[in-house]
């Protein structure tokens, strides 16, 4: 195998992306990928460590160096298939994981130059097996019989299926959307994640048998008791994500002309209000605040750009260093002349006498000592308000669990934020037979702790269920 060991190159090979002042117009992706010369160029920088840290900073262990290696050898369907032995969705991840905190911040050529580009090479590996069209099935056990139900079709529940389907299980995922993928169709813009990308991988699960029901609302259509007890499911997952936007609860929230992100970006993603030709209303903003500091936000600003914003300013109460956005998105967002308004918190936002938003009273802030999460305390200026004149305001602060679960599952123990308590390593509830992972668990998070999290329920599901 040729490995990276002849490589002098200590930066990374760049990924061609589209021009800031012309992607600001489009709803195209950013990132234009790797060829297939960059791809090996850049695979052959890594040097096959034999201890690799880049694995163990990878929620889900993919065997980085080996699927490199084979990129590095020209194996580009081999290393897709490589990957997707422990990720069942490796173009999803390689767009939106945060590698530089995970794999790549671990990765040992980072301390002489630029860490490997993990996420690039798994994007090229999964596109390009992708464009083959080839379906290759993993490993897959003979049927078992038994019915598995899987409540909610994101990063988490896709996962599960995708682990309980080759473990011989008949699996159903229940959709409350019309259109499966969770956060991946109706959060992330098409310009970070193509949606036809997020369908492709779920078709694949479709080939490994995985039945999707649509506009299955489980606590209405049926309960979680219904399904196990009426419907013959042997287990049911629970991954239906924490979709209930929080609100700042200032004056004026309700007036016309505030969203939440997760509806502002549920318009123009899953219902396409950024097409000329679509039904669902968006109102198009010429002066855009959005209020928050994490990829939701910069998702937001982004879209209102896109939507023709003259101006679209993120507000935020701490600092830059603070945002738990992705820094690439940062960057994304500052290309595109999004206005960063820092160490600044709304207090009030101001209607017109017809109820629109015309302006949000902001406070400037300092930052005092660290609070429970470890970042410095914000804290208010006094006498510092101001406005900012807009015509749209985008609240994205947080989100948390829907509580339709909780209040028609109510033997399932949630802790006080509406999280529902599972074991981390085993997805197992305090209600035998039913597990839960991602975000509807741990608040919300990241694609790849969700993928994590249904990768351990399948299995303890599939344990109980031989028992
Ligand atoms: P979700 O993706 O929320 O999926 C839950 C699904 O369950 C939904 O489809 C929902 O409709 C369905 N559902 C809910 N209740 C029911 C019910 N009662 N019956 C049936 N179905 C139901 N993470 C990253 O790693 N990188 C990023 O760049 C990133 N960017 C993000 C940008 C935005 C705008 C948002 C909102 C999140 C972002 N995240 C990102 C976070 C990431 O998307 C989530 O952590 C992840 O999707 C959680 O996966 P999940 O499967 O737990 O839930
Ligand atoms: Fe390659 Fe970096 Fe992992 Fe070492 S740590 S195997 S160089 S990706």
């Amino acid at each position: 195998m040729t490995t990276g060991k002849k490589s002098v190159c200590a930066e990374r090979i760049p990924m061609k992306e589209q021009d800031p002042k012309a992607r600001v117009k489009n709803f195209n992706e950013v990132p234009l990928g790797y060829s297939e010369s960059e791809a090996v160029l850049e695979a052959r920088r890594c040097v096959q460590c034999k201890k690799p840290l880049c694995v163990k900073g990878c929620p889900v262990n993919v065997n980085i160096p080996e699927f490199v290696g084979l990129i590095a050898n020209g194996k580009f369907v081999e290393a897709a298939r490589r990957i997707k032995e422990d990720n069942a969705l490796p173009a999803i991840c390689g767009r939106v994981c945060p590698q530089e905190t995970q794999c790549e911040e671990k990765c040992i050529l980072g301390k002489k130059g630029s860490p490997l580009a993990v996420g690039n090479l798994e994007r090229f590996a999964a596109d390009f097996e992708m464009a083959r069209g080839e379906f290759a099935a993993p490993g897959m056990r003979p049927k078992n019989g038994k019915k598995v139900g899987v409540v909610g079709s994101g990063p988490a529940g896709l996962t599960a299926a995708g682990e309980l389907a080759k473990q011989g299980f008949d699996v159903t995922v229940f959709e409350a959307f019309h259109e499966p993928g969770g956060v991946l169709v109706y959060g992330i813009p098409e310009f970070r994640l193509p949606k036809e990308i997020v369908r492709k991988e779920i078709n694949y699960l479709e080939k490994l048998g995985v039945h999707l029901e649509r506009n299955f609302i489980v606590g209405r259509t049926a309960t979680i008791d219904g399904l196990l007890n009426e419907e013959g499911f042997s287990a049911i997952f629970v991954g239906s994500g924490a979709g209930l936007p929080s609100f700042m609860r200032i004056p004026g929230e309700n007036s016309i002309g505030v969203y939440s992100a997760n509806e502002y970006l549920t318009r123009s993603n899953l219902m396409k209000a950024y097409k000329e030709d679509a039904d669902t209303p968006i109102i198009r903003g010429r002066h855009v605040v959005t209020v928050g500091g994490g990829n939701v936000a910069m998702d937001s600003a982004r879209t209102a750009a896109r939507l023709g914003a003259e101006t679209s300013s993120i507000v935020y109460r701490r600092t830059e260093t603070e945002m738990p956005a992705r820094s690439v998105e940062i960057h994304h967002a500052k290309e595109e002349g999004i206005i960063f308004r820092l160490l600044t918190n709304p207090v009030a936002i101001l209607a017109d006498a017809q109820g629109f938003v015309k302006a949000v009273r902001c406070i400037r802030m300092e930052l005092g000592a660290p609070d429970d999460s470890g970042r410095r305390r914000p804290l208010p200026v006094e006498g510092s308000e101001f406005d900012i004149d807009c015509d749209v305001v985008i609240v994205a602060v947080g989100n948390n669990p829907h509580p339709l679960i909780r209040e028609t599952a109510p033997d399932i123990a949630v802790s006080k934020h509406g999280t529902i308590v599972a074991d981390e390593a085993d997805g197992r509830t305090s209600k035998k037979f039913v597990y839960a992972g991602g975000d509807i668990v741990t608040g919300a998070a990241t694609v790849i702790l969700a993928m994590g999290a249904g990768k351990n329920a399948a299995k303890s599901i599939a344990e109980d269920l031989a028992k």
